[in-house]
């Protein structure tokens, strides 16, 4: 058999008063979960460990089979996987802002007014630079964002941010243990550079004619070490795919060796084409043993703060799933999130997450409809995202037995 993994992404949460006590995946309308929770096994489950509130990038490694404390040093090598940047591993890779600076390297504007147009111009001229034998791989992203690799020599991911984060003076870049003043050096004259080449840049000089703020600096932080990673092939001996819109989620994938599917309309927001993403997953079961869907929208609801527009986004997201009812005789069905965000915390929570899981031959229980609540009443009782895969690949018939 094969797997499907629906994550989704930010999904579970805490009761709420503004739904009648309710979570928002408890108040929603949900006919096609609560058929797959009914004639599957339900549980909760800690992403990471209990109480470890987990970021996406940290839980997505762990229900994939990684340790984030052994793999994880910072988003910056995730982020830039996600924008298919091709990485080894000791590659030290950030994610980075196009700012706005005065001429005393005061940040004046974080984002560079969320400059949208000619960003890849102004990657170029940084593109394929090298700093004291360290070679400069740099690459605009969406809007202001950018991620800027270093490949070289005793580098270290142990530094501090150039971004301040908030308005006023740039940081100066510090080493965090002895060893990484070579990688703070490196970064301090990368940051100094872009400022020398951008601030007279034709797209800057284009900017500032029209009144906009220039993106006149490169401003890197979350600094992270590419890590040597078995992939969850040779860990696992499976194929997997992977269907994100999200650029960080596609980045741990492809990181761990993951096919990374681009479907039509998955935007990684609530626009997104839900549904475009299922039925691509079940078709790239149909030669692939196993495919994660991660679906960004409610995380975007718990960080809003808006319990009743991530219950919605959850109805919305239930008629997705409709389709998987048919396929449980062929494939092992899973629905969890990766964390929770609980739309009272506006941020992650450490609470665990829902989880589901129907096909054929797993033992059922007496849930009957899928809640935060509900789930632990039911045959999985509480279990650790890292055991995740080898749950679901147990029941597909996909795992190798231990001992004789
Ligand atoms: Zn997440
Ligand atoms: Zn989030």
């Amino acid at each position: 058999m094969k797997v499907m993994l629906v994550i989704l992404d930010g999904m579970g949460d805490r009761p709420s008063g503004a739904l009648r006590g309710g979570t928002p995946l408890e108040a929603a309308n949900t006919p096609n979960m609560d058929y797959l929770a009914e004639n599957g096994i339900n549980g909760i489950m800690d992403p990471i460990a209990p109480g470890i509130r987990a970021g996406s990038d940290t839980a997505h490694l762990s229900l994939l089979g990684y340790n984030p404390y052994e793999v994880y040093t910072g988003r910056g090598p995730f982020e830039a996987a996600g924008e298919n940047i091709e990485l080894k591993p000791g590659d030290i890779a950030f994610r980075c802002n196009f700012s706005t600076v005065d001429e005393t390297m005061n940040v004046i504007d974080r984002r560079a007014g969320r400059i949208r147009e000619s960003t890849h111009k102004l990657a170029e001229v940084l593109n394929g630079m090298e700093i004291e034998g360290t070679r400069i791989i740099f690459k605009e992203s969406v809007e202001h964002r950018a991620v800027l690799v270093l490949r070289g020599e005793g580098l270290s991911p142990r530094i501090t941010d150039a971004d301040p984060h908030r308005l006023g003076p740039i940081n100066e870049v510090r080493a965090l243990e002895k060893g990484a003043e070579k990688t703070a050096h490196i970064v301090n004259t990368f940051v100094r550079k872009s400022y020398e080449v951008l601030k007279k840049h034709p797209v800057n000089i284009e900017r500032r004619k029209k009144g906009l703020p220039p993106a006149n600096i490169v401003l890197p932080r979350g600094a992270g070490m590419v890590p040597h990673l078995k992939s969850i092939g040779e860990k696992y001996g499976i194929t997997a795919g992977a269907i994100a819109g999200v650029s960080i989620v596609k980045g741990v994938c492809r990181l761990v060796g993951m096919e990374i599917l681009e479907v039509e309309g998955a935007k990684g927001s609530a626009e997104s084409d839900f549904a475009a993403k299922v039925r691509a997953g079940i078709k790239y079961l149909d030669s692939g043993d196993m495919v994660l869907i991660n679906i960004k929208a409610p995380d975007l609801f718990g960080h809003d703060g808006d319990p009743a527009g991530k219950r919605a986004i959850i109805e919305k997201i239930d008629e997705a799933m409709k389709p998987l009812k048919e396929i449980l005789d062929d494939a092992i069905v899973a629905i969890t999130a990766d964390h929770s965000t609980p739309c009272n915390v506006m941020d992650h929570s450490g609470d665990p997450v829902p989880l589901l899981i129907a096909g054929s031959g797993v033992r059922t229980d007496s849930v009957s409809d899928f809640g935060e609540r509900s789930a632990p009443k039911g045959g999985l009782c509480r279990v650790r995202g890292n055991d995740l895969l080898n749950i679901l690949l147990q029941l597909a018939g996909l795992s190798e037995k231990f001992g004789a």
